[in-house]
């Protein structure tokens, strides 16, 4: 079988027409002698319409029933996309995730497909059918229902297209690729033909909203080629693939910033082995995430002052765990949740000298204050104020010659 596994994004499914549109590019692949395995997400803002109602049930919404109501949006979209194909005199079929089985691991509302079963799929598909599968959602080994986190449907095709041995995983979506930095933000963006895994995995978890960053570990993880692209218009759009296969000679890549973070610094906290641990051990056993941290030498010896971002849904969590935490003293706690991270990524930053220069010096020729920053190889992050993200974007966009 010569199997490609087509993902329909939220606005790629919006609407009735959409959904019309769709089963048409669909029925351009059956055409031209494909098996397809369709995975759709549901119509754009169904998921998040479910997250508000949970959340006005209660603020602590069990997490297994949260996995019900959440993932009930990809089953009607499904069944659309379904119905439609069968409308147009083809064989089509929905599937629920735990009608395929596919089944996951790890918790409720960040699970992670560790088996498809492909018995049920691969006979439909032998018999001329075209299954539509539902993204999003799976089934554990307690045969409840589990969601893979938001974005979680390019997962399930990525994962598709794994365990289906697929020739081409395709994730359709509202733009036409993925650009150097959010298309929506800057105009000037451009279009990037192709990408690595490790770029693409970096620039979707600082902020390009493009990918699911757990689906591009799975991709690289599992070696598959992704193709990003438009289900509006028809145009060659972005391939992620191993970097091997890459001859490119640009610094940067990409450019991300993101929306919901927030700092928090405790001033005068004691200078002494232990501290910093005992400030994160509260919140690492609550599940929140501390990403960037510095902390200030002190002058005297005596004292300190940490700094650190989480994301702000976690805000009000955080400093509850930091005011009830006994084992540390500090003098005052100063919240900013106007802040946003700016980051800049490229695998050709490992070889090129004065990356670092380069960005600090664009962004203090704008007069943008540098908050925190923290690095890795392929990428350098700073927190900046919020107001001052287009300005930085726009100004970093230039000056690594991405217009
Ligand atoms: P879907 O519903 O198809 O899964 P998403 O909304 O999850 O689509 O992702 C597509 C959106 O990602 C685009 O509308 C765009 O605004 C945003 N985006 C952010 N960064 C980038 C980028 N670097 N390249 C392309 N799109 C980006
Ligand atoms: N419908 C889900 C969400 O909105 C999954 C997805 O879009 O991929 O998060
Ligand atoms: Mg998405």
């Amino acid at each position: 079988m010569k199997i490609v596994v087509l993902k329909f994004g939220g606005t790629s499914v919006g609407t009735v027409d959409r959904i019309k549109k769709v089963a048409n590019i669909i029925i351009g692949y059956v055409k031209k002698r494909y098996n397809v395995i369709v995975v759709s997400s549901a119509m754009s803002g169904a998921t998040s319409d479910l997250v508000k109602k949970s959340k006005k049930i209660s603020n602590n919404f069990i997490s297994s029933e949260y996995d019900v109501l959440v993932s009930s949006g990809e089953q009607v979209s499904c069944a659309l996309i379904s119905g439609r194909l069968n409308h147009l005199g083809y064989k089509s079929q929905s599937y629920l995730g735990w009608q395929v089985p596919i089944l996951t691991e790890g918790n409720h509302g960040s699970s992670r497909i560790s088996q498809i079963y492909k018995k049920k799929i691969n006979k439909f598909l032998l018999s001329g059918g075209i299954p539509v599968i539902t993204g999003f959602q799976g089934v554990n080994q307690n045969n409840r229902i589990t969601t893979l986190g938001r974005g979680g449907s390019d997962a399930s095709a990525i994962m598709c297209a794994k365990f289906f041995k697929a020739q081409k995983c395709i994730i359709y979506t509202d733009v036409d690729g993925v650009y150097t930095t959010d298309p929506n933000t800057l105009k000037k963006a451009k279009k990037i033909k192709v990408i690595s895994y490790e770029e693409m995995l970096e620039m979707a978890s600082l902020g390009a909203k493009v990918m699911q960053p757990t689906s591009l570990q799975d991709a690289r993880l599992n070696r598959i080629d992704v193709d990003v692209k438009s289900s509006f218009i028809k145009k060659k759009g972005t391939l992620i693939t191993k970097r091997k296969n890459i001859s490119s000679n640009k610094t940067i890549a990409g450019l991300t910033s993101t929306k919901n973070d927030a700092k928090v610094t405790l001033i005068g906290v004691k200078d002494k082995p232990g501290v910093a641990a005992s400030v994160f051990k509260p919140l690492s056993q609550n599940y929140i995430n501390i990403d960037m941290v510095v902390q200030t030498s002190s002058g005297n010896k005596k004292e300190t002052d940490i700094t650190f971002t989480i994301k702000s849904e976690d805000l009000s969590k955080t400093l509850k765990f930091i005011k009830q935490n006994k084992k540390i003293k500090y003098r005052d706690l100063i919240v900013n949740k106007n802040v946003s991270k700016v980051s800049i990524i490229g695998v050709g930053m490992i070889t090129t000298p004065g990356v670092t220069y380069r960005m600090f010096q664009t962004l203090a020729n704008k007069a943008i204050n540098i908050l925190v920053i923290s690095t890795s190889e392929i990428k350098i992050s700073v927190l900046i104020g919020k107001k001052f993200v287009k300005k930085a974007i726009s100004a970093l966009h230039k000056e690594f010659k991405l217009d």
